[in-house]
Formats: structure tokens, sequence, C-alpha cells
């Protein structure tokens, strides 16, 4: 019970690695704030939570709007009380995102609105609950293609990352001052909805990451999870700023 009694707000928490987290972290004890755009599988999360005697709620939020996410972090105060993890973890990957010279300007717009706005927006809110307590932990997820080019381009996706990994650190040198750490998780790919609906799909694309992956697969939620736990918990007490690769191995192969 690493995350007793802790609120935390995870963000996509309805599918992949945001649900996989919202299971996870409600396991150890925590008090589970689901903000997920899609109603259906946001409630199914919380539900599910709630029927393995944990405890979780749902809240609608669009985190890419800042009126979304103001109302759903102010919701989840009432219900939970001051957060004490903030796990921005929704992000998008549009097929129609590819390189810079024929990716549409709308496209781009969309992954960094949610991608890197939505951190900004759900930051803006939750940061100020945070201080009243001086304790936090706000965990991001950026991606392991932030520190690597790639042949198969998804340019905004990939800029919308690297602006995570540059933003965490900001977020860590002007907060742990005031008891908030900041970290960032850059995961290799992971078997989710996201990447099984593109990826697993291309078989080019899916041959070209498996053969320079030292592990032999893809990851798995709970990879990243486990490490997100550790983040959460008091246990990560001295790890601010820190930009963490779980993938792997991938991006330490030079080919
Ligand atoms: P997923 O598609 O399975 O889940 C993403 C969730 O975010 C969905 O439930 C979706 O409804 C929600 N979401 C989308 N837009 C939203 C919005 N505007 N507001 C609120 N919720 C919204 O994806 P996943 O693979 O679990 O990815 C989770 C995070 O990990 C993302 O940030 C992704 O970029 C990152 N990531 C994924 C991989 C991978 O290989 N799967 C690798 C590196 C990083």
């Amino acid at each position: 019970m690493r995350l007793q009694e802790k609120a935390c707000l995870i963000t996509g928490a309805g599918s992949g690695m945001g649900k996989t987290a919202a299971r996870m972290f409600a396991a150890e004890g925590a008090k589970v704030a689901v903000l997920e755009i899609d109603e259906t599988s946001g409630k199914e999360t919380a539900e599910e939570i709630r029927e393995a005697g944990g405890s979780a709620e749902y809240f609608a939020c669009d985190v890419s709007k800042e009126e979304s996410v103001k109302e759903a972090v102010e919701k989840a105060y009432d219900s939970f009380g001051p957060p004490e993890v903030l796990y921005n973890n929704a992000g998008i990957m549009p097929a129609e995102d590819h390189s810079v010279i024929d990716t549409d300007e709308a496209v781009w717009d969309r992954v960094f609105s949610i991608n890197v706005k939505g951190i900004y927006f759900m930051c803006k809110y939750v940061i100020p609950q945070m201080a009243q307590r001086q304790r936090g932990s706000i965990i991001n997820i950026a991606s392991f293609v932030a520190s690597m080019g790639c042949s198969v381009p998804q340019d905004a996706y990939t800029a919308s990352k690297g602006a995570v990994i540059s933003l965490t650190k900001s977020l860590a040198i002007q907060f742990r001052p005031k008891g908030i750490r900041s970290n960032a998780i850059c995961p290799g790919p992971i078997e989710t909805p996201l990447m099984t609906e593109w990826l697993l799909k291309d078989e080019q694309a899916r041959q070209l990451r498996l053969s320079r992956q030292p592990s032999g697969r893809f990851g798995r939620a709970e990879d990243i999870v486990h490490c997100a736990v550790y983040l959460a918990s008091d246990e990560a007490d001295w790890t601010n700023g820190a930009i963490i690769q779980i993938d792997g191995g991938i991006t330490s192969n030079y080919f």
C-alpha cells in the first residue's frame, strides 16, 4: 500500500497505460481520479476499480480545453481532497502525423493541444492545490522518440514529446522548493490500443522496431506503471527532474 490514501489524478485513464495505472495505483491504496475524454471507458475504469474494492471516480475531462480541465480538477478536489499525484498520461499519436513536409497544420495543432497544452492546463490548476500542502508528485509521460530520430516519421508527436521533457525539467526546478517533484517517463513501444491501432498493422514499422529491440518484445503497460508507482510514492522523495527511459533498451541500441 505505497500510495495509501493519496489522491491521484490520472489523465487518459480509460485505456492503455492510463487504465493500467489507475488499477495499479488503486491496488496500492490510492484514491484515483479518472480524468478521461471518453466517458464510456472512463466510467468503466472507475467502476472496475470500485468492484475490486478500490477507490476511484470518473471525471469528464478534455485536457486540451482549459474550462474542462478546471472543472474536472475542482470536482476531483471536492471528492478526494488535495491531490498528491498528477499523472499526465493522456496523449495522441494520429496516423495522419507524418513528416513535416506532408503533415497538415490541423494535425500538428491537435497533437500539440493534447500532448503539450494538456499538461500545461493540468499543471496550471493542480500545482496550486498541491502547493497548499507543500507536497506532490507530477509524472509526465513523454516517449523514447523524443531523444531519437525515426525513419518512419511522426514529427508532431516527436516534437511534442520533446516539449514534455523540457517542461518537466522546468517544473522540477521551479516547484521542488514548494514540495512538488516532477519527473518524466519515456516509454519505448508499448502494446496498447494507441500503438496496436497503428504500428502493429504496419508490418514494416513493426519489424523495424522489433529488430532494434534487445529485449525481443514490445513493452507492456505494467512495465511503465511500476516506475510510475515508485515516482508517485514517498520512496521517490529525492527523485526530481529525472527523465527515465523504460524501453527494453531500444534507445541504447546503435544498429
Ligand atoms: P491509449 O490511446 O491507449 O490511451 C490514451 C488515452 O487518452 C485514451 O483513453 C484516450 O481517450 C485519452 N485521451 C485522448 N485525448 C484526450 C483528451 N483530450 N483528454 C483526455 N483524455 C484523452 O494510449 P497509450 O498507449 O496508453 O498512451 C498513453 C501515453 O503514453 C500517451 O501520452 C502516449 O503518447 C505515451 N506513449 C505511448 C507509447 C506506446 O507505445 N503505446 C510509447 C511512448 C509513449
